[in-house]
């Protein structure tokens, strides 16, 4: 007999059919006489209800039933009695596939801490919460690449070990098959890097970009999506040593094509959610619903489905740099020093305070800077004739800050060249990416998306380390 999933069972109406279905036992309740068993398969965050008759031959089997066993179930498919769902299955054949010991199985039928379920990640996808979580997941990064592919993007590969820096030194994991114990110096005390397995130093990669763009400079519009490694010592509830980025990239673009793109996929993508994924959302709307009720403050945040359409509805806002600094410099919170960094003028870099101010106070929607200060941005973003501001753009949400950072790419050789040794990045590094502008070069532009930035935003939840299976901070590299 074949299994049936459990999101293809409830919507079934075969009254009278013998079905086989196959899941996790969430709950167990009943009497002496009747049990039920709400059993989850994973395929949808709703349970099928089984009904047991109880009699000496169940109730054997019936002990073994505990929330977390795994049951093989055949049973009659009927019109259920009780409010809630449309059927419920009555048992003939229950197996135990796997017992789950209820004084050894942490996952009991009551509320658990999030804090609790990260030590118990291996076991955390059992939940409602981080089923739900997973599918979106899933979802997203599907629309993700639908999104790209039905606009003629192609996925580019880029590597993961670099010999690179984009973002400039002190973040990057150092890669190395050298002996620890007995690294090799040169004469002058430096470690050997010409005796590690490549011969020089290496790294894991902090962004496809520079890779992105040699791509786009020949197959004109490519986004990577790929694994990404920081190794920024920050304990912050946005920031995850490894997390994953969808990097597009375009020639013959400029920077409000870029701007489009961007707010063009994060709407398709939320979209896309409210869509397809609306079962999981509701849950986690009450979810949230239920988690500010027990909160002190009065501060509430906006329902999550509420949220999501609410992004969808206007256009985002833009503005330059400049002219969110005279926002900010005359703003309460930063006259009467509310801010933990107090903004006191032009070339400040904004911290998430800020950029949350712009987008829940003063705009009350999602906003897209432009116009950034060069000397606090990265090397390659177009500089613009006022010789103090590059090309770039980042936009911000409410909850996250910034979820996007992207610009317009310096197409210039001199200008780019000139910027380099400005900034003391060693050319010898650098030569392929410079070679771009000396053959063939064309405007180009492109992003990073933080996707669990857009996920945090998606599922409403608060800390980054929640919407990753098994986050990497500082510190914390357990599973
Ligand atoms: P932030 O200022 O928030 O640290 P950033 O300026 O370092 O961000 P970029 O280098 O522009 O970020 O990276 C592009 C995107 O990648 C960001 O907009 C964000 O969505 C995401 N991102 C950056 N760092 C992290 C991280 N450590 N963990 C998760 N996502 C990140
Ligand atoms: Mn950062």
């Amino acid at each position: 007999m074949r299994r049936t999933e459990i999101k293809s069972l409830l919507q079934s109406r075969d009254y009278g059919n013998e079905v086989l279905v196959q899941g996790w036992v969430r709950t167990k309740r009943g009497s002496k006489n009747v049990s039920f068993i709400a059993l989850n398969d994973g395929s949808t965050i709703n349970n099928v209800q089984i009904v047991v008759d109880v009699d000496d031959n169940s109730a054997a089997i019936l002990e073994k039933v505990n929330t977390g066993a795994a049951l093989s179930v055949v049973g009659e498919l009927v019109e259920s009695a009780g409010s809630g769902q449309k059927v419920e299955v009555h048992a003939k054949n229950i197996e135990v596939l796997g017992i789950a010991n209820p004084d050894e199985y942490p996952l009991q039928p009551k509320k658990h801490s999030l804090e609790f379920l990260r030590e118990k990640a291996h076991l955390r996808y059992r939940t409602s919460t981080f089923g739900a979580i997973a599918r979106i997941r899933h979802n997203m990064n599907f629309a993700i690449h639908k999104f790209f592919h039905d606009r003629g993007f192609f996925n580019i590969h880029s590597p993961i070990i670099t010999g690179s820096d984009a973002e400039g030194a002190g973040e990057m994991f150092q890669v190395t098959t050298l002996n620890l114990k007995d690294i090799p110096k040169t004469y002058d005390g430096q470690v050997d890097f010409r005796q590690d397995f490549f011969g020089k130093a290496a790294n894991l990669t902090v962004s496809g970009q520079l890779e992105a763009e040699l791509a786009a400079l020949a197959l004109s519009k490519v986004y990577t999506f790929g694994p990404t490694f920081r190794a920024e010592n920050s304990n912050t509830v946005r920031h995850l040593a490894e997390f994953w980025m969808i990097e597009p990239e375009f020639a013959f673009g400029d920077i409000t094509d870029d701007m489009n793109l961007a707010e063009d996929m994060l709407k398709y993508v939320i979209g896309y959610a409210l869509e397809y994924c609306m079962e999981d959302l509701s849950f986690l709307s009450n979810r949230q619903a239920e988690e500010e009720k027990s909160k002190k403050t009065d501060e509430r945040s906006m329902e999550l489905i509420e949220k999501l359409r609410f992004v969808l509805d206007k256009p985002f806002e833009r503005l330059t740099y400049t002219e969110a600094i005279d926002i900010l410099m005359n703003s309460k919170p930063n006259k009467k020093k509310k801010f933990q960094f107090v903004i006191e003028g032009w070339g400040a870099d904004l911290q998430s305070e800020h950029e949350r101010y712009l987008v829940e106070k003063h705009f009350q929607k999602p906003v897209i800077l432009t116009d950034y200060p060069s000397n606090i941005k990265a090397f390659y973003m177009k500089q613009n004739d006022d010789g103090k501001t590059v090309r770039a753009m980042d936009i911000l949400f409410p909850q996250i800050g910034e979820i996007v950072g992207g610009s317009q790419r310096e197409e210039n050789y001199e200008k780019l060249y000139n910027r380099i040794k400005e900034m003391g990045i060693p050319e010898e590094l650098m030569w392929w990416y410079l070679e771009t502008r000396k053959f063939g070069t064309v405007p180009h532009a492109g992003f990073g998306l933080g996707f669990e930035r857009l996920m945090l935003f998606i599922t409403g939840m608060s800390n980054i380390r929640d919407v990753i299976p098994f986050p990497r901070t500082p510190m914390n590299l357990e599973f």
